[in-house]
């Protein structure tokens, strides 16, 4: 049996016939950007996610950096203002903070979680600290009870990096609605992808919405009339009819994926493996990916590749470790590095048979350290 990592023209092929449709339509109304597609894609996504304000983007990077930018411009942040992220996460996340000239305070993360530990927040807060940034890695809610709490007793700003927990919520409320703005990106291998790039921020705040969708459009919202120097990051039609396709099925995929993760838990036994944690009730997981830890992870990955499983390391090298990041390489984050040093994501979307599933949970009980070596 051959299981890749992800086939996304597997999961795009499901569409295949209303994709076409859709593109029709774009190509036959004249009009590709800005338009009746855009419309539904905010009016969709804001009803999903159960906020006022969503604003297409670019892509998720772009949603991300407009939010900081669009915070500056309000007089909220400034050049040299501190924002707390998570060590471990995608680097893009630490990007859009440093972009805008704000400093990036690498914060490690809980072990069982992946997620930034809310006590390490604590300890890392200084008088120049002005927002946090969570990332929902993996698509897990991060604790946002505790979190909240820290943020008001501090008066920081909230953002959610919520590029992989589409579909997550926590007591019934979506991520993307636990704090004053969230990005969200729709790249083709997230659980709601595009065919190519695309974004999205949420909030409830309309002074902020208003103004990234300025900063995103050459800093305008009339034509020729430029308020702020700002950018062209605008989500295309075709992209957001294609989108429309497919958040129509955003309980669905979540769901199929939720009963995937389900099996893997319960049905994987192997003590050289460390599994991750069914989440809390209140909460729900969006199982972006599924990532196991093992101490034996090369060999590990070696042995699924013979049996022809896929797998993926997300991500090998932790951000301070990245040449783009040589000021902060000789920093040391134990908990980040061990979690780089030990992970493997496993296959799990919507696609995979339940025959894969079986293979899958099969080789990965059968996985002895010194068989690969
Ligand atoms: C994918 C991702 C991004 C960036 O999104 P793009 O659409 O690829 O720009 C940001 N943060 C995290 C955590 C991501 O996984």
């Amino acid at each position: 049996m051959k299981i890749p990592f992800l086939n996304l023209k597997h999961i795009n092929q499901a569409y295949q016939s209303r994709i076409e449709e859709a593109i029709r339509r774009v190509i036959n109304s004249g009009w590709y950007l800005q338009g009746e597609e855009n419309n539904r894609f905010e009016s969709v996504l804001s009803e999903q996610i159960g906020c006022n304000y969503v604003v297409g983007t670019g892509n998720g990077l772009d949603a991300l950096r407009l939010i900081f930018r669009a915070y500056i411009e309000m007089g909220l942040l400034k050049v040299g203002d501190e924002v707390i992220v998570p060590a471990n996460t995608y680097i893009a996340s630490i990007l859009s903070i440093s972009e805008n000239g704000l400093i990036p305070v690498l914060v490690e993360p809980d072990i069982d979680t992946y997620n930034i530990s809310p006590e390490k927040i604590g300890v890392s807060i200084t008088n120049r600290t002005k927002a946090i940034l969570v990332v929902h890695l993996y698509g897990l809610v991060c604790d946002m009870e505790t979190i909240s709490r820290i943020v008001k007793s501090k008066g920081l700003l909230l953002i959610e990096d919520n590029a992989q927990a589409i579909g997550a919520e926590l007591n019934g409320r979506k991520t993307g609605n636990l704090s004053d703005a969230a990005a969200f990106s729709f790249y083709p291998g997230k659980n709601i992808g595009a065919l190519g790039d695309a974004g999205a921020v949420t909030t409830n705040n309309p002074e902020l919405a208003n103004l990234i969708k300025a900063l995103a459009n050459y800093g305008s919202s009339k034509k020729y009339i430029n308020k702020f120097k700002g950018i062209n990051s605008r989500l295309d039609e075709i992209q957001a009819a294609i989108l429309n396709l497919k958040l129509d099925d955003l309980n669905d995929i979540t769901e199929r994926r939720r009963t995937i993760a389900r099996r893997y838990c319960n049905e994987i036994k192997n003590s050289n493996l460390v599994l991750p944690q069914w989440p809390r009730d209140k909460m729900k997981h969006s199982w972006h990916l599924y990532v196991i830890r093992s101490n034996y992870r090369d060999a590990l990955m070696k042995f699924l590749s013979e049996k022809g499983i896929g797998s993926m390391i997300h991500y090998p090298t932790p951000p301070h470790k990245q040449e783009a990041y040589k000021e902060i390489n000789n920093l040391s984050f134990p908990v980040t590095e061990e979690i780089h040093k030990t992970i493997l994501s496993i296959p799990l979307h919507q696609c995979l048979s339940e025959k894969e599933i079986d293979f899958i949970i099969k080789a990965l009980n059968e996985f002895k350290p010194n068989d690969a070596e």
